[in-house]
């Protein structure tokens, strides 16, 4: 079937996702048996790659430059999700493949997710959770948390979602301020050029840069130290962002109070000390996670897909990869 390009997806996908695949493409699955073989076989044909979220442990649903080099025909990597860590883009863009993601469709739900990240940790509205349910209650009421009342908030990176969460600070009537490599045009906060700086002058970071080696472990123990005894760290980015040895060891001693964290270095592996402490709030990356958003995502690598297909230009391609459009 010449109008059915083959399309290899590298992991579980959501089902509407691998419905439209299934019906636009011929589908090779990497997380089947005998994917060695179907790879050496089918490789050479395979002209489209669908990959993201329903990733398996321990980093296999990877698009490393070795799996490129399998596939010699290769023109798009349509990444389900904004970020696009697990794509080795550097080795794409060298053959000319376009890599696609999915920005804006989940600005507003990540946002969403992040200040209620952000009260559950400063209020310990989980903690307290547990207190009720435990039958804590009648022998006295629940300890008095900190407040977010007093604090300033440091955004680390100030892109489509670091902007829709500041948009939502402004309503609990907090001062926002950021660091990115360059300061976004027309944004009433102060633009810290230097992280360290931005740690000492705030009493939360909320993170949400890209993951990938730029920002590899860059929220370190000197950043931790400088947020200070009374700070608390949300990260909404990715695990690698964080170096979370450091981080533990800063809040076991209490370097800094509370940290929220919906992403972790070795997902879906989380450190037993994380889960010991009471004063962490720990989510399963789940950001994004709602029906409509994922669904909104889906849809989006499928567009991008059939644009690819019809030879139009992919709708969303990233910036280090040139939108190709099909010879
Ligand atoms: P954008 O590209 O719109 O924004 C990224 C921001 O990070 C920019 O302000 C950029 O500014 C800054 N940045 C990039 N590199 C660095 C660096 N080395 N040092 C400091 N700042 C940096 O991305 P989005 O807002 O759409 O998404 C951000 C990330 O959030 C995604 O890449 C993804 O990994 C994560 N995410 C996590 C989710 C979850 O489920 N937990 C859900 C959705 C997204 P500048 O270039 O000037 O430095």
């Amino acid at each position: 079937d010449s109008s059915r390009p083959e399309l290899l997806q590298t992991g579980p996908m959501m089902a509407m996702i691998e419905e439209q695949l299934g019906e636009h493409f011929i589908v090779h699955r990497l997380d089947r048996d005998g994917a060695a073989e179907m790879l050496a076989e089918a490789g050479p044909r395979i002209r489209a790659v669908a990959t993201g979220v329903g990733s398996t442990a321990g980093g296999a649903n990877r698009v490393t430059e070795a799996l490129l080099a399998r596939l010699p025909q290769v023109e798009i990597v349509a990444n389900f999700g904004v970020g696009y860590d697990a794509v080795d883009v550097q080795a794409a863009a060298a053959r000319g493949i376009v890599v696609t993601n999915t920005p804006g469709v989940l600005d507003d739900e990540v946002a969403d997710l992040s200040i209620g990240l952000l009260l559950a940790t400063v209020r310990r509205i989980p903690q307290a959770d547990r207190f009720l349910r435990a039958g804590q209650w009648p022998k006295g009421p629940f300890p008095f948390s900190p407040t977010l009342r007093d604090r300033t908030i440091g955004i680390v990176g100030m892109g489509r979602i670091g902007q829709a969460i500041a948009r939502r600070l402004a309503g609990f009537g907090r001062p926002v301020a950021y660091h990115s490599r360059r300061p976004v045009e027309g944004l009433p906060y102060p633009h810290y050029p230097a992280l360290l700086d931005l740690a000492a002058a705030v009493d939360v970071l909320i993170v949400i840069v890209p993951g990938g080696p730029e920002t590899d472990r860059m929220i370190n123990a000197p950043v931790l130290a400088a947020l200070g005894p009374t700070g608390i760290l949300i990260n909404v980015a990715r695990g690698s962002v964080v170096d979370e040895p450091s981080l533990i060891d800063a809040l076991q001693s209490g370097t800094i109070a509370a940290a929220g964290l919906d992403v972790f270095a070795d997902e879906p592996n989380v450190p037993e000390a994380l889960i010991a402490m009471d004063n962490v709030v720990l989510l399963p990356h789940v950001a994004s996670a709602t029906h409509v958003t994922r669904n909104a995502m889906g849809q989006l690598v499928v567009d991008n897909l059939l644009a690819w297909r019809d030879g139009r230009e992919p709708l969303t391609p990233v910036p280090e990869t040139p939108p190709s459009v099909r010879g």
